[in-house]
């Protein structure tokens, strides 16, 4: 095998977490994420909650229908980032690069270090070993020679699973029959698009390859090298968070027609997203506004290149994005970065800005947030830090779409 890679998952991870700490929830159906009586989504479920069709994304309303009974808890982030840190540091121990891609999950490059198959193989055995010894949590790990089959492997047996596919041709094997949702990257929009075209196998791209790479043009050609079992991407050392695009949003409890307080939660969600850049070391050059409207519709708006390195201009350009959109209750709003790379040489800089912005000495957001100040009664003088805490974000825009 020319790379190995294994692909880390843990299961069902924010809930694990919450189980082990408290034992009476063992067993239950356990949601993690919005509460009932709120808006928003389910962002992790226990195995049970599932067996009733709750899932990860799902609004949390229809979650409680399929699952009355369930027991409902907010995440508690901090935590399942301490946990993260410790699994990295288990990971680490077995590769020469680790990509992490998500708080709970991660590729690592074991090509030295297991030497060939049965080598990775004892490395899957300790990571899961340790995992649970040291942490009381199961994973699932799936080893390949290529990034899309390892994360297909670990998807494979879940939960506490193992899976291995060593070769190309296992990987057409196994899932040239399988639904086209299987391949990574595509979603439900592409699963429709191809769909409607007759198109719902790995087999069926493969046969009508061209009209895929017409429908879908450069994702296409993703794709169908995917569908031959073509993934030559390395492992690069990432950290979370070294996504393409860093965003913010938040669903207001009740639908919002107000764009005067939409422009107002732009200048707390573009500070959030300018304080996530900076503190993974990010340069983006493009800005996405993201809508959905009070039917459930979805839209988002880019404008690239945008200058974004500033929260103040990140905010300028969702404002001018949010001005070209229809104006209709909003259920949802979020902002995001898009095109990040390393930018190291802007650390300072953005230091300076963030500083700027919290001691607000002076700059835009100094301004626009004492507006914010006047207009709603907040005070934010040395607690904007707190507005980077998610629940304290929310808790802020419900206050400020009470008081509007
Ligand atoms: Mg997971």
């Amino acid at each position: 095998m020319e790379q190995i890679i294994i692909h880390v998952d843990m299961d069902a991870f924010f809930a694990s977490v919450e189980v082990r700490d408290n034992p009476v929830l063992r067993g239950k159906p356990l949601i993690i994420g919005s509460l009932p009586r709120e808006r928003g989504v389910v962002a992790t479920c226990s195995y049970e909650a599932r067996k009733y069709g709750v899932h990860s994304a799902m609004n949390i309303k229809e979650a409680y229908r399929l699952c009355p009974h369930g027991i409902y808890m907010h995440p508690n982030i901090d935590k399942y980032r301490a946990v993260s840190a410790q699994l990295r540091e288990i990971w680490g121990a077995y590769c020469s690069v680790a990509e992490t891609i998500a708080l709970d999950e991660a590729y690592l490059d074991v090509t030295a270090q297991a030497g060939n198959l049965e080598g990775a193989r004892k490395i899957a055995k300790v990571i899961k070993q340790r995992t649970k010894e040291e942490l009381g949590l199961t994973c699932s790990v799936g080893v390949a020679y290529s990034k899309t089959a390892a994360k297909t492997a670990s998807e494979e047996k879940k939960p506490d699973g193992y899976f291995e596919i060593p070769t190309a041709q296992d990987f057409v094997n196994l899932i040239i029959d399988r639904d086209v949702r299987v391949i990574y990257t595509v979603g439900e929009r592409t699963a429709r698009k191809l769909n409607a075209e007759g198109i719902r196998t790995v087999r069926d791209v493969r046969e009508n390859s061209e009209m895929v790479i017409r429908l879908l043009g450069k994702q296409g050609q993703w794709i169908t090298r995917l569908a031959l079992g073509i993934d030559e991407r390395k492992v690069t050392p990432g950290r979370p968070q070294d996504a393409k695009s860093i965003s913010r949003e938040v669903t207001f409890q009740e639908d919002v027609r107000s764009f005067e307080l939409l422009k107002d939660v732009l200048v707390l969600l573009a500070l959030c997203v300018e304080r996530r850049i900076r503190r993974h070391e990010l340069h983006g050059d493009g800005v996405t506004l993201k809508l959905t409207y009070a039917d459930m519709k979805g839209i988002s708006r880019s404008r690239s290149p945008a200058e974004c390195d500033s929260a103040a201009s990140i905010y300028r350009e969702a404002v001018r994005l949010l001005g070209k959109v229809e104006k209709r209750p909003v259920r949802l709003i979020g902002v995001g970065v898009y095109h990040l790379s390393a930018g190291e040489k802007r650390q300072l800089v953005m230091e300076n800005l963030l500083s700027e912005a919290v001691d607000g000495r002076g700059s835009e957001m100094k301004k626009l947030l004492d507006a914010l100040q006047k207009r709603y009664g907040l005070d934010f003088a040395g607690h904007l830090e707190q507005i980077f805490h998610m629940d304290v974000l929310h808790k802020t825009v419900e206050y400020m779409r009470k008081r509007s």
